[in-house]
């Protein structure tokens, strides 16, 4: 399987170029180079793929569940044999280790198709029965032809989180990946063919947000929306579907605080916080990026995470020796750049990283490297600690009392996830009640069970993913009552 330059559109089970014929660059974030070019498509392509969908719908609904778990475990399969390429292609499009893709991000794909595929099997409703007069049972229905809408950050494996479910429950779907990263999305079309997933039951339009996407969301005869990205383009796809009274899943940005207790086991804790700081180069929604650390130990902290921060190689998404590889755009590193300024003004001191890395190797000069950051000093209504960056910055902040350590936690209008260390069991459980987020890990992060509901509230988002509740999603509920 091979990474062509020209990615294109998968309508009706083709592979083919926007009606438009027009197309996007494709840029490789750790060369700074253009290396693929993307479609721009409109709502021509979008309704190309609405029309395939709708002419799909009646048998890949109706085929039965051992059928469509059949075909998305063949997807699966072919998901694990490819997974080099596939993990090459997405360090090359979005600039994270190749490492890190191999490891996480298409193994992860790969699980999604295979979970849903078999938690389909065993997806029940219920059934009230009113003693001597009736009984009532819910079937759940495939809702028709669904949008998938996704970014960025972990491109392949968020995108099959929403496809997999959707296909399972017997939709057809209407899918668009980031433009930033679509190469993975292309490559997962020419599976599904060889899958033999029958034309028109996905079908993945490339393009921008406010065209293509748009498109998607506003188009009539698609009746769900499950959305993946930032929280201002969450608010824009909930006021265009919202008087269209389209189901919505939005799962948003986030500024997750991480709350890191004296009595923890700290070599543990420090293992971890460095992961859930700047994996990914922090381009993770679930990373915590405000920490807050108990004072008896903030010193040992502070000194620790520095050192450790400036220990992170930056470098070559290919090298198996870096730790973080490129950012994701110019944009998103111009981005990153004016926040370590804010911070500054802020009244903020970084006391490492910040920097571009300067490099060697000539072709890498151009590509978008930063050297991870770790400030200090800095109060909890600045912008700096309100807004979500999304890259390799970390604020650290010391607290006194536990009452403190959550009202920081839960000061800002986000609310996705949240870390807690402690080895006080009756504070873990008292805090973790109390934090405003979708998620808690206690003594751990990113440590996924994909049966359990993931998402966010407040700005962090409406609705869950995961296990039952992405199969209650893509279904509408429908009671019947028979009398007797
Ligand atoms: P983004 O909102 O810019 O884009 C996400 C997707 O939406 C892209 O495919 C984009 O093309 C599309 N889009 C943009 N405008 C649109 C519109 N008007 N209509 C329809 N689609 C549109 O987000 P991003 O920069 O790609 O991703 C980063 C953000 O995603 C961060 O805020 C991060 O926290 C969030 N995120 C959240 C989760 C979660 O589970 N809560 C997971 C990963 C990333």
């Amino acid at each position: 399987m091979t990474a062509d330059t020209t990615i294109l559109n998968y309508i009706n089970g083709n592979l083919q170029a926007p009606q438009s014929g027009r197309f996007l660059d494709n840029y490789d974030p750790s060369t700074g180079s253009i290396y693929s070019q993307i479609p721009d498509s409109d709502s021509q392509d979008v309704q190309l793929a609405v029309d395939a969908a709708r002419n799909a719908f009646p048998s890949w609904s109706s085929c039965g569940v051992q059928e469509r778990s059949r075909v998305m475990l063949r997807i699966a399969d072919l998901i694990s044999k490819n997974l080099d390429a596939l993990a090459k292609a997405e360090s090359q499009d979005n600039g994270k280790p190749m490492w890190l893709s191999s490891s996480v991000d298409i193994p992860r794909a790969e699980s999604n198709f295979r979970f849903f595929a078999t938690a389909i099997l065993h997806f029940s409703s219920e059934a009230h029965r009113m003693e001597q007069l009736a009984i009532n049972y819910t079937i759940r229905q495939p809702i028709g032809i669904v949008g998938c809408i996704s970014p960025w950050n972990l491109p392949l494996y968020l995108f099959t989180w929403k496809i997999a479910p959707a296909l399972a429950t017997g939709n057809c779907v209407v899918a668009k990946p980031s433009e930033l990263t679509p190469m993975t999305a292309y490559l997962l079309a020419k599976i599904c063919q060889e899958a033999g997933l029958p034309p028109g039951v996905l079908n993945i339009v490339h393009g921008l947000g406010g065209n293509t996407g748009q498109a998607i969301v506003d188009h009539p005869e698609i009746k769900a929306i499950s959305f993946t990205g930032g929280t201002q383009t969450g608010r824009t796809i909930a006021a265009t579907a919202a008087p269209m009274f389209k189901k919505l899943s939005l799962e948003l940005g986030g500024k997750n605080p991480n709350i890191i207790f004296a009595d923890c086991d700290f070599d543990e804790m420090m293992d971890t916080t460095m992961r859930s700081s700047f994996s990914n180069n922090g381009q993770i929604c679930l990373c915590g990026s405000r920490i807050y650390v108990e004072r008896p130990i903030y010193d040992r902290f502070r000194e620790e995470i520095v050192k450790r921060t400036r220990d992170l190689k930056v470098g070559n998404p290919l090298s198996e020796q870096v730790d973080l590889g490129a950012l994701v755009s110019k944009a998103h590193l111009e981005k990153i750049q004016s926040y370590l300024k804010l911070a500054q003004e802020e009244g903020g001191q970084i006391l490492c990283g910040g920097a571009i890395i300067d490099h060697k190797e000539a072709h890498l000069r151009n590509g978008y490297y930063l050297s991870p950051a770790v400030i200090e000093g800095l109060p909890i209504h600045c912008r700096t600690n309100q807004e979500e960056i999304f890259g390799p910055v970390v604020t650290i902040a010391p607290f006194d009392t536990e009452e403190e350590a959550i009202a920081l936690a839960n000061g800002t209008v986000y609310g996705l996830a949240s870390t807690l260390w402690t080895s006080n069991l009756q504070r873990a459980t008292r805090v973790a009640e109390q934090l405003q987020s979708g998620i808690v890990w206690v003594n751990c992060w990113m440590l996924r069970d994909l049966r359990t509901p993931f998402g966010g509230v407040k700005n962090s988002g409406v609705g869950r993913e995961g296990g039952l509740e992405a199969l209650r999603f893509f279904t509408e509920a429908k009671n019947v009552c028979l009398k007797y």
